[in-house]
C-alpha cells in the first residue's frame, strides 16, 4: 500500500451496530485505506462485522480498539470531525471535496502528516467536546430535511473523496478513458462518407437536389458531434452501398 494512504486513519467513536464496523472496513479497503480505529465499540469483534466486511476481513483483523478518543487521535497532526448537522458553536467547516484535498495534501509524501477522520455514534453523532478537539469539520451536503447518512455511507463518501484527491495529485486520475479499439475517422473519411450519404439520399429520392434545404448541414453537424471512428464509418458506407437506387 502506498505510504500516503497509510497516513489516513478512520476513527469510529462508540459504534453500536457491529454491521457498521464491518461495512466501514469494507468501504475503506475499497478505497485503498486500511487504518481503522474503534473507540469503545459496543460489540467487537463479531460475526456480523466480519460478514459485512466481506473481503475486508484483514482490515478488521488489524483494527485497533482503544479506550479513549484522545488515544485514537494522539499521534495525528490533522483531525477532521464529521457532522450530520449544524452545531451551536461554528467551527471551520469544509465540504467533502475540500476535505479530500486537504487530507491528500497533509498525508502526502511532502508533508507526511498523520490524519484522522472521525465518525460519531449512529444515534447521536459526535459530542461537542469531541468535535472541538478537531481542527476542521466536514459535512456531506445531504438533503436538509433528512441529513443523516448511515455511518458506513458517510465513511464511503469521505474515503472516496480522499482517494480521488490522492489519485488526482499523483496524476493517476484520467478525465476519461481515451483508449479506443479503432482509430478515429479522419476528416477525409468523413468527407467521403458525407458525399456518399448525399448521393444515396438523392438516388433514393429522399433528397431533392433542387431543394436540399439544410439536410446535409445538419448531417455534417451530427457526425461532427459524434466523431465516429473508422470502423463505424466503414459500416455506414457499407450500408449506403447496399441501398438500391429508386427505380424510375
Ligand atoms: N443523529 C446523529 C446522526 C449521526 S449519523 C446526529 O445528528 O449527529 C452517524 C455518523 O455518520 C455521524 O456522526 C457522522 O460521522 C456520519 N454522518 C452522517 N451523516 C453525515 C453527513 N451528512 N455529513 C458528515 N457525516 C455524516
Amino acid at each position: 500500500m502506498l505510504e500516503n494512504f497509510k497516513r489516513v486513519r478512520f476513527v469510529l467513536v462508540n459504534t453500536s451496530q457491529p454491521g457498521n464496523i464491518g461495512g466501514a472496513a469494507r468501504a475503506i479497503k475499497n478505497m485503498g485505506f486500511a487504518d481503522l480505529v474503534l473507540v469503545q465499540p459496543e460489540i467487537f469483534p463479531s460475526d456480523r462485522a466480519r460478514w459485512r466486511a466481506a473481503g475486508a476481513k484483514d482490515v478488521l483483523q488489524n483494527t485497533r480498539v482503544v479506550d479513549t478518543y484522545a488515544e485514537a487521535i494522539a499521534d495525528c497532526e490533522l483531525v477532521i470531525g464529521t457532522s450530520a448537522r449544524e452545531r451551536r458553536i461554528p467551527w471551520p467547516l469544509v465540504n467533502p471535496r475540500v476535505c479530500g484535498e486537504k487530507v491528500a495534501a497533509e498525508a502526502s509524501d511532502t508533508s507526511k502528516h498523520q490524519v484522522a477522520l472521525v465518525f460519531g455514534r449512529e444515534d447521536a453523532g459526535l459530542t461537542n467536546d469531541e468535535l472541538q478537539r478537531c481542527h476542521l469539520h466536514v459535512h456531506i451536503p445531504t438533503n436538509p430535511d433528512y441529513s443523516s447518512l448511515n455511518l458506513c455511507a458517510a465513511v464511503q463518501v469521505l474515503a472516496y473523496e480522499v482517494r480521488m484527491a490522492m489519485l488526482e495529485s499523483s496524476g493517476e486520475l484520467k478525465d476519461f478513458e481515451q483508449e479506443w479499439d479503432a482509430p478515429l475517422a479522419k476528416s477525409e473519411d468523413l468527407e467521403n462518407f458525407l458525399v456518399h450519404l448525399e448521393e444515396t439520399m438523392e438516388s433514393t429520392g429522399f433528397l431533392n437536389p433542387k431543394t436540399p434545404r439544410q439536410t446535409m448541414t445538419r448531417m455534417r453537424r451530427m457526425f461532427g458531434r459524434i466523431r465516429p471512428d473508422q470502423s463505424e464509418v466503414a459500416i455506414l458506407r457499407g450500408l449506403l452501398s447496399s441501398v438500391k437506387p429508386k427505380s424510375k
